[in-house]
């Protein structure tokens, strides 16, 4: 593909939908690249807007910010909530990757799994609950499970865990008798998730495979290389590019997976339609990141190349280390050698709210994690921390 013609090149005007801290660190690789940014975001301390060449400071649904982003060269999102609508308007008038199309089967937990039968692969068992009509006995042997509604479910948020049929009905009403998946909890050897940079069948790059640790339904830690069989991680990176391929995916997709049962078998559990927390470690640890494939992509250039150069951790920083009135000490990952911090910029700090991140490099993944461990819990007791050399993990 000669990319003269076809390919959006720098300094051409990018926009993104969204200016959380995905789409501060997607403006940060843009402008690193050449590129300006235009950001869409309704608040006017958004991470991302402190970067960017214009922040469009406006409601979601405002027409004016939706002309002004159809001027961009090309528009991407960085939250999967994005109206699938706006998207495909969108698309009348600049490039737009991922497709409205693609956003709304991820928005929809029934037509993601449709679309992950279609692709030829698994997922848990399960069940749409639209009515509790459909809590019949049929559903009875997708107990102990968990009820979760099919939309703008997240970190653990809409779903409840059910054993009983008396539970699964009370469940369904808690959650406002919205349409539901009742899905069979399974036995979770581990959690994996795999990041896909896609431009076209013959341009399809997976980030190396990370193992996923959840902490109170949010992620924690990532560790990569994931501790499994090497088996299992050619078949996980596999299966995400089918799975992008079966959708016809252009962009960056995080595809999260459980690995069930002594078998190791795996299953898709959700799509993200951009970049993922999960896929964080990218930027200290492989060839390119993330944000510079979503830039490249959306640009209509092939993605690079995502090889793992260091084992590493990716520990998240959320704001329970945040000390009453005072800021953490971060000095505790800033003076460590193979430690990487990454802050955010919020302002507003609450216990579960994702502030920043940072990752380690080690000998292997489990050495990583350790050391992560050790620095996390460091910074949590930060406020009497007195830190002026590397933190000793051995
Ligand atoms: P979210 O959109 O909140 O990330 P998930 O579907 O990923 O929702 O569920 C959150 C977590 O709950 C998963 O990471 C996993 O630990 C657990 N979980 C979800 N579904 C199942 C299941 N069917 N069986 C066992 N554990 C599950
Ligand atoms: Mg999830």
């Amino acid at each position: 593909m000669s990319c003269f013609s076809s390919c959006i090149l720098p300094p051409s005007m990018l926009g993104i939908m969204g200016g959380g801290q995905l789409g501060a660190m997607f403006t940060v690789a843009a402008k690193t690249m050449g590129y300006q940014v235009m950001v869409w975001d309704p608040d006017p301390e958004a991470p991302a807007a402190q970067f960017a060449d214009v922040h469009l400071c406006a409601a979601f649904d405002d027409s004016k910010a939706l002309q002004a982003m159809a001027e961009c060269a090309a528009v991407t999102t960085e939250f999967e909530n994005v109206n699938a609508q706006s998207m495909r308007w969108l698309a009348q008038y600049t490039v737009v990757s991922p497709s409205g199309e693609c956003v709304a089967i991820a928005q929809d937990r029934q037509q993601e799994k449709e679309w992950i039968a279609k692709a030829g692969l698994k997922t848990v068992p399960y069940r749409v609950v639209c009515a509790e009509s459909d809590i019949d006995s049929h559903v009875e042997e997708l107990l102990p499970g968990i009820l979760k509604t099919a939309t703008l479910g997240y970190d653990g948020k809409g779903q409840i865990a059910v054993s009983t049929i008396a539970e699964l009905k009370s469940a369904f009403a808690k959650l406002g008798q919205v349409r539901c998946v009742l899905e069979k909890k399974v036995d979770l050897r581990a959690e994996i998730s795999v990041v896909v940079a896609r431009l076209d069948e013959e341009h399809t790059v997976c980030f190396p495979v990370a193992e996923n640790q959840h902490e109170n339904g949010i992620l924690a830690y990532s560790l990569v290389p994931a501790r499994l069989p090497l088996s299992v991680l050619q078949q996980a990176e596999q299966m995400a590019c089918r799975l992008a391929q079966a959708m016809e995916y252009r962009g960056v997709m995080a595809v999260e997976m459980f690995v069930v049962g002594s078998k190791m078998q795996l299953v898709v559990n959700e799509v993200a339609p951009r970049p993922h927390n999960s896929g964080h470690f990218s930027m200290d640890a492989c060839i390119s990141d993330q944000f510079q494939q979503q830039v490249r992509i959306m640009c209509g250039l092939k993605p690079a190349a995502a090889d793992l150069l260091q084992p590493c951790c990716m520990a998240n920083i959320l704001g329970d280390v945040w000390p009453l009135q005072a800021e953490p000490n971060w000095s505790v990952v800033l003076n460590h050698a193979t430690a990487f911090l990454h802050l955010y910029g919020k302002k507003q700090v609450r216990p579960s709210r994702k502030m920043g991140h940072f990752t380690v490099l080690a000998q292997d993944s489990e050495q990583a994690l350790q050391m992560a461990r050790a620095l996390h819990l460091r910074l949590q007791s930060g406020a009497q921390e007195f830190c002026s050399t590397d933190v000793n993990l051995s």
